[in-house]
């Protein structure tokens, strides 16, 4: 019996029991994690850690996150931060340069105005807005790099920092690093809606299938099924929060030119590409910039698949 008893303690701690795909709400949305057969309990706690740690530093939401501590000294003093929050603020100021500022990591005053997403949503004031656009630019966003200690400073005692379009989507790739350390075979991240498709998907190799969401009806058949072999897939629109006033759809993804949400003629757009963060960075920017810009080409970045659907329902792809 002692025997069979040191068995069992054996045969479970070296192969631990696999449990079903993960969810939890991270980053004010929900995020699920299914990592299959190499899927136990504590890689989804390790996992799921991570995100939680990342929001933790970088929330708008969280008053004493790191972002959080920046935007509360801006126009008083540096505020030292970790290496992550300091080279996702480096890769956003070097995003909003290639997107001339269709992607703009400092629109947190406007963001803050127009509250869209929150009890608090309202179409501003023309005079308000005017106000709060002086304060967009990422060139009153300094960052230094002290021999490894690293701080960023808001010159702009009005300039805000808001990474809602582009931290869920390094936080994909933070988890891809962890299932390449893990040697995890195959998994499927979804945060938010952004997806990222990892491994080989069956013995035949097939290639993993994502579908895009209709923007204009999001309980018909997709608009494309993207196939893929691995990667990660973002798509930002107009109809994930909105409010709708005098007729007017006032959606969350603000152009820092006009102060005012995007209009360019968009109602989504996806972004295929290997690393999520510039999906989802680039899926803000290409809806603000429309379907001519070519961010991709000035990112040097290979590979990258579009899917723009126009608000007439029409689809064009490159
Ligand atoms: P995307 O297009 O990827 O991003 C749009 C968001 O980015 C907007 O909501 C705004 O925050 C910002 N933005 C708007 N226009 C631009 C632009 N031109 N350039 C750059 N950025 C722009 N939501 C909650 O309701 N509660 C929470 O507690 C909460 N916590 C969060 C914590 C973190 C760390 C992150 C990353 C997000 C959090 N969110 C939370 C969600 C966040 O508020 C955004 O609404 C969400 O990330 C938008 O993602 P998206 O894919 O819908 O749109
Ligand atoms: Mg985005």
């Amino acid at each position: 019996m002692l025997i069979l008893f040191a068995f069992c303690i054996l045969f479970s701690s070296c192969t631990q029991m696999v449990s079903a795909p993960q969810t939890e709400y991270v980053f004010g949305t929900v995020c699920t994690l299914n990592f299959f057969d190499d899927g136990t309990e504590s890689l989804y706690e390790e996992c799921f850690l991570e995100l939680r740690g990342i929001d933790d530093k970088f929330s708008v939401n969280k008053e004493y996150s790191e972002i959080s501590l920046v935007n509360k000294n801006a126009g008083l003093k540096k505020v030292s931060v970790s290496r992550e929050v300091f080279e996702v603020l480096e890769l956003s100021k070097m995003i909003a340069e290639k997107t001339d500022m269709a992607f703009n990591p400092v629109l947190g005053s406007l963001i803050k105005l127009w509250a869209i997403g929150t009890e608090r949503q309202r179409v501003p004031e023309i005079e308000e807005i005017e106000s709060a656009r002086q304060h967009c630019n990422p060139d009153s966003l300094v960052l230094q790099n002290d021999d490894g200690i690293f701080y960023a400073e808001l010159t702009d005692s009005k300039t805000q920092i808001d990474l809602g379009a582009i931290v869920k989507g390094y936080a994909a790739d933070r988890i891809v690093k962890i299932l390449e350390k893990r040697n995890v075979k195959k998994a499927v991240i979804d945060l938010g809606g952004n997806i990222y498709v990892f491994g080989q998907k069956d013995r035949q190799n097939n290639k993993w299938k994502v579908g895009i969401k209709n923007p204009l009806n999001q309980d018909s058949e997709p608009v494309k099924i993207v196939s893929l072999d691995y990667g990660s897939v973002v798509t930002s629109g107009n109809y994930e929060r909105f409010f709708v006033e005098n007729g007017i759809r006032y959606h969350h993804i603000i152009d820092g030119k006009t102060g005012s949400p995007a209009e360019s003629n968009l109602a989504s757009v996806s972004v295929i590409y290997k690393e999520s963060v510039f999906c989802d960075a680039l899926a803000t920017a290409f809806f603000v910039a429309g379907v001519d810009a070519d961010f991709e080409r000035k990112l040097g970045l290979q590979d990258v698949q579009l899917v723009f659907v126009k608000k007439d329902g029409s689809v064009v792809e490159r």
